[in-house]
């Protein structure tokens, strides 16, 4: 068992210094010039030599029988397990322990590896698989976006069959008990190096048998349908955002777990205001005489209210007031509202509003605010 786990880890072929195609002669000369060069009778005391003279020997403990050697290459055909025995760490320690929803992949590649459990006619894809990952796009209001709300989501995907439930019988029959597993969907397996459960190769893991298999999913349990998935869209969520739904993708076969739903919120421009982050924005038009004398203006906010924001006397055009706490209020934190002002140009004057322009043209006279430009 131990030395099987290692066969993930270690290059043997490394260690011993030949090709993987070396053949089981140069493999044998390698093995004895390193087992010369590293014995401890020719190292007295030395702790390094004698770690490489284990090494070696495993080395050729596997490469050196031909039938180990094919095992070797074909676990290590496999490559790196994401999630198996890699990310573990050496040693049998908290590594050693398989997760849940590893044991059918690693039941899946053992299977194909040694081909045994797919004789007899099994079925391809037995053992507890988890469900997909589904995808989809949720549209919100800018409202909705701000303040959260529970919606549902459309989508067509595969989920459990309508017709059986789940269980691939034929509506009115009833699936049996595995007589190979006795409804424990798995056998424990012992091959004298792995020594851990395997999908049972009669029932495919799920315990129980079909006689008569359920018209619509024809048996799996499974069927591709338009589904409803309701979503809470927490308050301040953002165009573009990812949410993901922890089991509320694909179902999972033969008793392996449900994958995720991931909904990408796409949040409609609102006719009055923007978003930055947490913030919201908004463009108010002043008057010229707001702006060179100061005025208190009515501003709207996003929940229909209104608040009053002081132009002090001489504001420039595109100046932002900040209002603080009229933003978007997540859990965390509680955006403001982001002002800005730009000076309305009027477009039409009337007969007393052109001569109270140029009597200010006339006024300033002489005050160009373009004098440093020096033209
Ligand atoms: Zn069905
Ligand atoms: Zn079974």
């Amino acid at each position: 068992m131990a030395a099987q786990r290692e066969w993930f880890e270690k290059d043997y072929y490394r260690i011993l210094g030949v090709s993987e195609n070396a053949s089981q002669k140069e493999i044998k000369s390698a093995y004895r010039k390193l087992s010369r060069q590293y014995h401890p009778d020719a190292n007295p005391g030395d702790v390094a030599a004698e770690e490489r003279f284990k090494e070696v020997s495993a080395a050729y403990d596997v490469l050196g029988d031909p039938e180990k050697r094919k095992e070797y290459d074909e676990v290590r055909r496999l490559g790196p397990m994401a999630g198996g025995f890699g990310a573990g760490g050496p040693g049998g320690g908290p590594g050693a322990t398989f997760r849940f929803d590893d044991i059918g992949d690693l039941g899946d590649i053992l299977g194909g590896m040694f081909g045994r459990r797919r004789a007899g006619g099994a079925r391809r894809g037995t053992g507890p698989h988890r469900g997909q990952d589904l995808e989809t796009d949720l549209h919100l209001s800018f409202d909705d976006a701000v303040h959260g709300v529970t919606t549902t989501v459309h989508l067509t995907s595969e989920a459990v069959c309508s017709t059986c439930h789940g269980s691939g019988a034929r509506p009115g029959t009833t699936p049996h008990t595995c007589p190979r597993c006795g409804g424990r969907g798995v056998l424990a397996e012992n091959q004298g190096f792995f020594s851990f459960s395997t999908p049972c190769d009669v029932c495919g893991g799920r315990g129980y048998t079909i006689d008569d298999p359920c018209p619509t999913c024809r048996g799996s349990g499974v069927e591709h349908r338009p589904r409803e998935v309701k979503v809470r869209i927490p308050a301040g969520v953002r165009d573009g955002q990812r949410i993901r739904l922890r089991g509320r993708g694909g179902p999972g076969r033969n008793g392996g777990p449900p994958g995720d739903l991931y909904v990408t919120v796409r949040v409609a421009p609102h006719p009055l205001f923007g978003r930055r982050g947490d913030d919201l924005t908004i463009t108010v038009p002043i008057t010229f005489p707001e702006a060179t004398l100061g005025a208190d203006i009515a501003v709207p906010t996003l929940d229909g209210g209104s608040v009053t924001v002081r132009i002090p006397p001489g504001t420039r055009s595109g100046r932002t007031f900040r209002v603080r706490g009229k933003g978007v209020h997540t859990k965390k934190s509680k955006g403001d509202l982001l002002v800005t002002v730009e000076v309305a140009v009027p477009q039409k004057l009337s007969a007393a509003e052109r001569k109270a322009v140029e009597a200010l043209a006339a006024a300033s006279d002489g005050q160009s605010p373009r004098a440093h430009l020096g033209v």
